[in-house]
């Protein structure tokens, strides 16, 4: 029998989807991901998505801050086998809102409260042309579904130099929440490339470990917004170097990174910066690989809603949600918006063509 629904994702657009879905008794199915993956971990695409890479989050509302270890104790399944992911208690308590791994398990939770069913699995091939869809995943196994919504969310972006990706692993990350307490950063210089929001989150998390954070922002202008940017210029231990870009990642085979030589776009001018790591936050590219060019994209490479105030694809029954199609709000909030609106979606076409 085709599934109802099936989610492909793991972040808050996924999992509200689920909720959603759960609860309109379409019993869901969601593929989050595996966990196992070495290429995952890379890129940052391991279940719980972009949220679980990040510090606090301090703007999904119904989280002021508290005393959230005594809530995730009663609200969150330790013993739960198949949950990979529990958040112990020598984990910071958050100071302003909810750490971000915290909300998106919260999410996981409640959508398994209401028996939602979880594959710990990556979807590497759909085919959408006939009817059901038929889903296949990294162990060769096929899945059909009446309706799918794909919610994989987008991974980091890197600058692409040889450099860089000689020394991945080696002291060049895209996260440093997932990579800054590895012991080469401690009471070192670390670099961070990036104005944005992530760019100065990141250089803020940092200076925790190393000796100093140099930010590297390619115009003369942050783009975060102005309480974020206001933090990491008024922190003494992030120097931001404007118009400035990395030229070339210098290491050694052992070693790792060493020193990132950098480039004024203004003046031409180059510097060596010793540093024993380099940290991308340039922005995102989404995950639509998979899919193979069987839903239309936009020009920026995001699945695109074909219809106004919808979450429709340019397939009927395939419903898009969270940042995998939205290159403008990208926030979790927005995101779990959307995936409440795929799963009422998703419910909608299988009660119009009788199929629930
Ligand atoms: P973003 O806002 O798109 O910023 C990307 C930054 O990288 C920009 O400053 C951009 O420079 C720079 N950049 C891009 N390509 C580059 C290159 N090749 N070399 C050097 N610099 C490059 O991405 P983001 O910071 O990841 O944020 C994404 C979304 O998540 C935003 O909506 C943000 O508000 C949100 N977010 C929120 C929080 C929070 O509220 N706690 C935390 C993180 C992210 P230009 O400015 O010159 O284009």
């Amino acid at each position: 029998m085709p599934e109802n629904v099936i989610i492909i994702g793991s972040g808050p657009a996924a999992w509200t989807a689920a909720i959603y879905a759960a609860r309109a008794t379409l019993n869901p199915l969601v593929f989050e991901g595996n966990p196992n993956d070495d290429k995952n971990r890379q890129n940052g695409t391991l279940p719980l998505g972009q949220l679980a890479l990040t510090t606090e989050v301090e703007n999904f509302p119904s989280w002021p801050a508290g005393d959230t270890r005594q809530y995730l104790k009663t609200a969150l399944k330790a013993d739960d086998p198949d949950f990979p992911y529990w958040v112990s208690d020598d984990k910071p308590q958050p100071t302003h809102g909810i750490n971000g791994p915290e909300l998106v398990a919260l999410m996981r939770q409640q959508a398994k409260n209401f028996n939602t069913r979880v594959e710990s699995k990556d979807v590497v091939k759909v085919d959408l042309k006939s009817r059901p869809f038929t889903l296949t995943t990294h162990d060769g196994k096929t899945y059909q579904t009446h309706t799918l919504i794909v919610a994989t969310g987008a991974r980091a972006n890197y600058l692409g130099l040889p450099s860089e990706d000689k020394f991945k692993n080696k002291g060049v990350s895209a996260c440093a929440v997932c990579d800054g307490f590895l012991p080469r950063f401690k009471n070192q210089p670390i670099v961070v490339v990036g104005g944005g929001d992530t760019a100065v989150e990141e250089a803020g998390y940092l200076t925790k470990f190393g000796s100093k954070v140099y930010l590297l922002v390619r115009r003369d202008v942050l783009r975060a917004s102005k309480i974020m940017a206001e933090r990491a210029e008024q922190n003494p231990k992030i120097e931001i170097r404007w118009n400035t870009e990395v030229d070339e990642v210098l290491g050694e085979d052992k070693k790792g990174v060493t020193a990132v030589r950098v480039k004024n776009n203004k003046t031409g001018a180059t510097e060596e910066l010793a540093a024993s790591g380099l940290f991308l936050a340039i922005g995102h590219t989404p995950n639509v690989g998979f899919l193979d060019g069987q839903l239309e994209l936009n020009p920026g490479g995001y699945i695109k809603w074909t219809t106004l105030a919808r979450t429709y694809t340019s397939v009927e029954g395939v419903f898009a949600a969270g940042d995998v199609a939205d290159d403008y709000y990208r926030q979790a909030v927005s995101a779990s918006g959307t995936g409440c609106m795929a799963a009422l979606d998703a419910e909608r076409y299988l009660g119009h063509h009788g199929l629930i």
